[in-house]
């Protein structure tokens, strides 16, 4: 793949509720008497972020990993998906740089959640919680009452160190600021020697 900056991923998903079963937001369970239908445990936040992640790398999608007709992934934990999706992200020499998502649902209100939902994605990705937006809308004159849709957009940026040595300290300091250290460094060994006798190092450059 070319080696881009950055890569714009986006991801689509949508359940349908029932009752009794537990409702996962984005990794979270959210009390209601109603859960989302699925496969797995449902989480239409998740299976939206999954496909953004792959899609960012043009790795496929959910379905390819995990086909619905595996009896392996009955119930499965959607954490599971966006592991193997950041795997998939990592291996093609990004890191995750932001997201932005919007859920469409009737009920339940999803505000008194959202930052526990910012949380735990954040957690799941490794990136701060001001790096997630979580959004929610009702679902005006579309009559999906009776189911949730999640959209997710995230941003790639290329992992700098993906596959690199790490630099060494010495590299990353400025020459100026090397000549500054070394400057001071034989005028403080030379502090305790006649005057007379005491070396200058002039500095090349300024800082
Ligand atoms: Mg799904």
């Amino acid at each position: 793949m070319a080696q881009s900056s950055f890569r714009i991923g986006y991801g689509w998903d949508s359940h349908e509720f029932r009752k009794s079963i537990p409702l996962k937001i984005g990794g979270v369970t959210i009390p209601h008497g109603r859960g989302l239908a699925g496969h797995s445990d449902g989480d239409v936040l998740l299976h939206a972020l999954t496909d953004a992640l792959l899609g960012a790398v043009a790795a496929g999608d959910i379905g390819s990993y995990f086909p619905p007709s595996d009896p392996k992934w009955k119930g499965a934990d959607s954490v599971l998906f966006v592991r193997e999706a950041l795997k998939q992200v990592k291996s093609a020499g990004y890191t995750v740089g932001n997201l932005d998502s919007t859920l469409v649902l009737q009920e339940p209100k999803i505000g008194p959640h959202a930052r526990n939902i910012q949380k735990r994605v954040a957690e799941l990705l490794g990136v701060a919680p001001g790096a997630v937006g979580i959004k929610a809308k009702t679902p005006e004159g579309m009559k999906t009452g009776n189911a949730a849709i999640a959209h997710v957009t995230v941003l790639l940026l290329r992992d700098e160190h993906a596959g690199k040595k790490t630099r060494t300290a010495e590299a990353e300091v400025p020459q100026p600021v090397v000549d500054l250290v070394v400057e001071h460094t034989l005028a403080a060994s030379h502090a305790h020697e006649p005057k007379k006798k005491r070396k200058t190092v002039k500095a090349r450059g300024s800082i």
